[in-house]
């Protein structure tokens, strides 16, 4: 019910002015002036708590900030949505704020109706009422019938939903996605703990283009980062305390689609990225590595199938100058613009307020409707468009 929400490291953006104008002239989006948008933004912020740590970042994280810094390059402390309170010696503990923890009570008090552990199987309209099939994890069938449906199961399944349901039109059509490299870096001192909490710190240098960051480095996740490395993964259980995970993500000019398939719970998803990807993903890890060794780095560990341990700022040279397609152990957790916002009905599968074009009492609230990658992490934009786009709705019924 919460998404990723619930499991997510709640570092918070509101989105780019830059970008917004980008949705305002090629979609068409309307109302996304910054005196429409702000309130949204300021009031998620106010909801769930955007704040920045009180105490020091983990080490990781100022590993990551200290060696930007030394390069000359812009880095900073992103706020996430998170409690802080004192513990009973004076240690500060924070909790993250899912939607559990906010606006689902909210909703619950408000007289909502929570129907769990359950899947929306497919939508269709029937005399004027929408009607959603569902199956609970039990195996029982069920169908919720409601005069106006809003999805909001993300960029994946929202447009399975709809496609299954025969709604087509710029659906599933452009799905975009931030592209992430990642490397291992190992110091000659300690930078990772058991409770090393979540880096804080991005390198926003290059940004909207190329952003860096430190990722969550208990030894399962490290070895994994450490794939391209069979020596290096089976170490790990010696040298984790001195390693950390950390991260080049794109924003990219690639996009994919999203079909069902018949027989199939999930849908077939493609992604194709361009060569000026590969380039930017070539770029990214080796400007991250760069400021791995400016912050003390022994050895790098590329993600890349076939690349050399780095020993060395001079070493860098051996990185390839375009990612070879199939040797990244590329990731990603961003996904959007599969059901495209705005007026634009050429390319937008909703309007400027998530209804969907050409179609009665139906609207979609999540990352789907965002038109283009934002460059920084989305939620805070998912948040804010859901909100104004609520409101909206009520204004107008
Ligand atoms: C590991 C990780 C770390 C991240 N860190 C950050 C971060 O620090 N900051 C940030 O801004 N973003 C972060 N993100 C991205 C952020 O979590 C997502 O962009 C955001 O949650 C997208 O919101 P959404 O509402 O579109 O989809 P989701 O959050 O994915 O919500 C969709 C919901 O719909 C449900 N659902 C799907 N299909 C169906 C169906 N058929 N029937 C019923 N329910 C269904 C899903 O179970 C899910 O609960 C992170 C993501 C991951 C995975």
């Amino acid at each position: 019910m919460g998404g990723g929400s619930e499991i997510n490291s709640g570092l918070y953006h509101r989105t780019p002015p830059d970008i917004l104008e980008t949705w305002r002239k090629d979609f068409k989006v309307a109302g996304i002036q910054d005196e429409e948008l702000r309130p949204h933004f300021e009031a998620c912020e106010k909801d769930v708590s955007v704040s920045l740590l009180p105490g020091a970042a983990p080490a990781a994280s100022l590993k990551l900030h200290n060696g930007a810094l030394k390069l000359g390059w812009k880095s900073l402390e992103i706020p996430r949505w998170f409690r802080y309170e004192s513990g009973p010696n004076g240690e500060s503990r924070g909790s993250r704020q899912s939607m559990t923890r906010t606006f689902v009570p909210r909703f619950l008090h408000a007289g909502g109706k929570l129907v769990p552990n359950s899947r929306a199987l497919s939508i269709r309209q029937e005399g004027g009422r929408w009607l959603v099939k569902a199956k609970h994890a039990s195996g029982k069938d069920f169908e919720i019938s409601a005069e106006t449906l809003f999805v909001c199961a993300g960029a994946v399944q929202t447009p399975a939903l709809l496609r299954r349901g025969g709604i087509t039109q710029n659906v599933g059509d452009h799905l975009r996605l931030h592209p992430t490299i990642k490397l291992v870096a190992q110091f000659p001192e300690a930078v990772n703990a058991a409770d090393l909490g979540v880096p804080v710190h991005q390198v926003k240098e290059f940004s909207p283009r190329l952003s860096f960051g430190c990722s969550i480095s208990s030894p399962p996740y490290l070895a994994l980062g450490l794939l391209d490395h069979p020596a290096a993964a089976r170490a790990v259980t010696q040298t984790w305390t001195r390693q950390a995970n950390y991260y080049a993500m794109i924003t990219g000019e690639g996009h994919g689609t999203v079909r069902p398939l018949p027989g199939f719970r999930d849908p077939l998803v493609r992604y194709r990225l361009t060569t000026a990807d590969m380039r930017d993903l070539a770029d990214g890890l080796r400007k991250l590595a760069e400021i791995m060794f400016a912050s003390g780095a022994e050895k790098v560990f590329p993600g890349v199938t076939g690349a050399p341990v780095l020993n060395n700022a001079d070493e860098l040279r051996q990185l390839p100058e375009v990612v070879p397609p199939g040797k990244a152990s590329l990731i990603t957790i961003h996904l959007f613009s599969s059901c495209p916002m705005g007026e634009d009905r050429s390319k937008c599968a909703v309007d400027s307020f998530g209804r969907v074009h050409g179609v009665k009492n139906l609207y979609i609230a999540d990352a789907s409707l965002l038109c283009t990658a934002p460059g920084v992490n989305p939620q805070g934009s998912v948040m804010a468009f859901a909100r104004r786009n609520a409101l909206h709705f009520l204004n107008q019924n």
